[in-house]
């Protein structure tokens, strides 16, 4: 039988963290490497992080799980992705327009459906947190029921998520979907105020 970690799991391996923006400061300042690190985790959230020489012996017997030769860093920003468009990503090969016209717009439509929505969801941010991004600001389709399904799934896994509602208008419908794009806004910014109405 495994010996009890108390809710404690301990991640050993090369710990690299942000202290600052390397934009701003040197690269070799803002970065902090700790090249035989741990990571101390207990209920799913972080307690410490330092060298393991100083934090192993603190932890239960049987919770170090050792990922040494690997680097452990804090989760990834995405700064733009559009999750409405999950179904066709690899799709290339045309002028934007074209590509927009044959690819984007018809995925987009498909999140009229909120039941496709949930399902797209589900998928997106399993993928996002696959490639180690716990925080995304993300396109959403013109239609609200897009935005509500990454909002129930994300808060569902604490992952933290900035939604743009969708402005893609398809030529040759315009007049529908401009009034979808403004439709769209609408419901965002009503959502925007619900929600920091509630987070006061
Ligand atoms: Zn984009």
């Amino acid at each position: 039988m495994p010996a009890p970690t108390d809710g404690v799991t301990a991640l050993r391996g090369t710990v690299v963290t942000c202290r600052d923006d390397p934009f701003l400061t040197d690269p070799a300042k803002a970065f902090a490497v700790e090249t035989d690190g741990v990571v101390i985790c207990r209920d799913g959230l972080v307690e410490a992080v330092g060298p393991a020489s100083v934090l192993l012996s603190s932890v239960p017997a049987g919770s170090v799980e050792d990922y040494s030769g690997c680097l452990i860093v804090p989760g990834f920003i995405d700064t733009h992705v559009h999750y409405v468009q999950t179904g066709m990503v690899a799709s290339c090969g045309e002028q934007l327009l074209d590509w927009l016209d044959r690819y984007a717009f018809p995925a987009e439509m498909e999140f009229s459906d909120p039941a496709h929505a949930a399902a797209m969801a589900k998928v997106f941010c399993d993928e996002l947190l696959r490639n180690g991004t716990t925080t995304a600001l993300v396109f959403c389709a013109v239609y609200p029921q897009s935005v509500d399904a990454l909002f129930a799934e994300a808060e569902r896994r604490g992952m933290r998520i900035a939604e743009i509602p969708g402005a893609y208008v398809r030529r040759q419908d315009k007049t529908s979907t401009v009034r979808g794009v403004r439709d769209s806004f609408i419901y965002f910014f009503k959502l925007l105020a619900f929600r920091r109405r509630d987070a006061r």
